[in-house]
């Protein structure tokens, strides 16, 4: 049996092939250990919808290139852009043992967060690609480890990991409302130098805050990563995203079974909103801070 808050989400285009696949034994064995060990690790984040596929297990690499470029020959990365900003940031120093870091799973980072799955960093990277141009402003919400920051910021620079290939004005910000969360990911981007670079020259800022709430310091947004299962599409956010501009967030869904989807929120020139719901996961919540 598979526990059910693991369980997969067939989408229309590939459930036939889904259902196949869960009919399989070895399959059955595989997801009931990956999701065993993500309960262990802190529930957490690793998609089951359709982009993501089910290729994303076999991604795992012995190096971080050998992770990314099985992410690509998978098609979980498609553009060449993410693929170098991706390349261009070492996981093992966004991940608390390096043993692990290259496993496309997610990893327990303590306070109950954890460093997302790989392919859902890639998935969401791909989706907010066309907003990440050298003058972007852009802002991360759930920021946890820093990981996801940290490739925004080479995707806002050209997709290399030069921090000086950005313009002025181009920035992220990672927001999480936990202090000494905020304080690892200041560290775990110290780690190397382009990542220092990227905090000097300001091109990153770590904040704490109430992510529901946005930021409006730094507003309007041309792209919003939610890094944690919302309530709602909160209006805070869907306001300080810019014309155009592209909000990327997982919302848990009223039915009470605790189902979540991605909505990708775009928000057109004329300030126009379009919702589209693209695939199942499973994020821990966006909640209050823990007293
Ligand atoms: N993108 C991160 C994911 C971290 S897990 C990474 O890959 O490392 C989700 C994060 O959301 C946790 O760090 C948690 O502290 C944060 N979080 C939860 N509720 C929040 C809120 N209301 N405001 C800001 N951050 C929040």
């Amino acid at each position: 049996m598979i526990p059910t808050n693991f369980h997969l989400e067939p989408t229309s285009c590939c459930a036939f092939a889904r259902r196949l696949l869960q009919s399989c034994e070895a399959f059955h064995r595989y997801w009931y250990m990956v999701g065993l060990a993500n309960f262990l690790s802190g529930l957490h984040l690793f998609t089951i919808g359709q982009n993501s596929s089910n290729m994303a297990w076999r991604c795992t690499g012995r190096t971080n290139a050998e992770l990314i470029s099985n992410l690509a020959a998978s098609g979980l990365i498609q553009n060449e852009r993410v693929l170098r900003a991706m390349s261009g940031v070492d996981r093992a120093h966004y991940c608390p043992h390096s043993s692990s870091a290259y496993e496309d799973s997610p990893q327990s980072i303590g306070h109950g967060a954890t460093i997302s799955a790989p392919h859902m960093h890639a998935s969401a990277c791909e989706s907010l690609l066309p907003f990440l141009h050298p003058t972007a402003r852009v802002l991360d919400i759930g920021s946890g480890s820093g990981y996801l920051t940290h490739v925004l910021a080479n995707l806002v620079a050209g997709g290399t990991s030069d921090a000086d290939g950005s313009q002025a004005g181009a920035k992220v910000i990672g927001i999480d409302h936990i202090q000494p969360l905020v304080t690892l990911a200041t560290n775990n981007m110290s780690k190397s130098k382009d990542g220092r670079a990227l905090l000097e020259k300001g091109r990153v800022d770590f904040i704490c805050g109430d992510g529901r709430k946005g930021y409006p310091e730094g507003a309007p947004y041309d792209a919003i990563h939610v890094g944690a299962a919302a309530q709602s599409l909160h209006s805070d956010l869907l306001d300080q995203l810019k014309s155009p501009g592209r909000m990327f967030i997982p919302v848990e869904e009223q039915s009470g079974f605790g189902d979540q989807w991605i909505w990708v929120v775009d928000k057109d020139p004329d300030g126009n909103i379009r919702k589209e719901k693209t695939m199942g996961v499973r994020y821990v919540p966006l909640t209050d801070a823990p007293r």
